[in-house]
């Protein structure tokens, strides 16, 4: 390390501003436990990392943080001119706003490979994996770095949240072995905490059908589409399914102020792993394609469909780039 007239620099980092770990916009548990987890590593090997949030808490999260007795992360308004490390995602629309003009110097991810670019070489870790939980739990190993009990709660939640405790697709047996450690570590039952888990996922409490949509909500490119692609995860669907009117109008509404081509929210059964996807937009013939089905009143049924990073994205980028 050499001053350069800048400061401190390591490869194009520098060491005097803070490095903003941060997940995704509308951030879900995994992003928020990843994010504090992982600063707390790096913060544990000397650097100076602040875990962040790209957007409000969930109640799901809330339920977390307060069961692990953390504070939520700081909210970060921008990404302009700051050093980011990226965790659960690596494309700019999901990124924090300005993250397009951030350093970023690491990403830590389980999804598909966006449209990130760097001028400096960056560490760059994902695999498919059914958590960024997983995979943090993996850097703590790596780094033997011990986790506590609070820490361990945490990435447990991130990691049972976003694979439906283990019963998602997305699955693997690295997220089998790490849920078992961590749940040791936390001193928590794995299923009983999950089935808790679950419960407080599913409270839509007295959201707005527009929340409903926006709640976890992703938008993509695909092609010259540009695609959003909402989820709702519940043991009780006919919370949202005897309001689909009201649902579908919240979408065109949605449609209309952001330019979307195709909208598609899906309501997904925890219980009986199978979704029910409500569309809007002009190109959501291409959702009959892309699943083989027919669409009946503005839904189709998605028999086995619970992970949109899986089953989801992977046909609709497929159909609406092969038009
Ligand atoms: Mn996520
Ligand atoms: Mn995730």
């Amino acid at each position: 390390m050499e001053p350069n007239g800048f400061g401190l620099v390591w490869r194009g980092v520098s060491m005097s501003q803070p490095t903003y770990v941060v997940g995704h916009q509308q951030p879900d548990t995994d992003s928020i436990t990843a994010a504090i987890s992982y600063a707390r590593l790096k913060q544990q090997q000397g650097r100076n990392a602040v875990a962040a949030r790209a957007g409000e808490i969930n109640p799901e999260t809330a339920f977390v943080l307060d069961r692990w007795a953390r504070e939520p992360p700081a909210h970060l308004e921008s990404g302009r001119d700051k050093q980011l490390i990226l965790v659960d995602h690596n494309e700019y629309s999901q990124a924090v706003e300005g993250a397009n003009a951030a350093t970023v110097t690491e990403v830590l991810d389980h999804h598909r490979i966006g449209d990130l670019t760097t001028s400096e070489p960056i560490h760059f870790y994902t695999e498919p994996v059914g958590s960024t939980a997983t995979l943090v739990f993996e850097q703590y190993a790596a780094a033997d770095v011990e986790l506590d009990s609070q820490t361990a709660g945490l990435l447990l939640s991130g990691l049972l949240s976003d694979t439906v405790v283990c019963r998602s697709p997305t699955t693997t047996e690295k997220d089998r072995v790490a849920a078992e450690e961590l749940a040791a570590i936390a001193g928590v039952e794995q299923e009983a905490y999950g089935k808790e888990l679950l419960a407080e996922k599913s409270k839509l409490g007295e959201k707005s059908p527009r929340e409903m949509v926006v709640a976890d909500f992703k938008a993509f490119e695909f092609g010259d589409s540009h695609v959003g692609i909402g989820q709702i995860e519940t043991v009780d669907p006919d919370q949202v399914l005897s309001q689909q009117a009201a649902v579908l109008a919240a979408m065109d509404e949605l449609v209309e102020e952001r330019g979307f081509d195709l909208l598609v929210l899906l309501v997904t059964d925890l219980l009986a792993e199978e979704s029910t996807a409500l569309l809007a937009g002009s190109k959501t013939d291409v959702v009959a394609a892309a699943f083989e089905t027919t669409i009946n009143d503005r839904t189709v049924s998605l028999s086995g469909v619970m992970s949109r990073k899986k089953q989801v994205v992977p046909p609709l980028e497929k159909a609406l780039t092969a038009e």
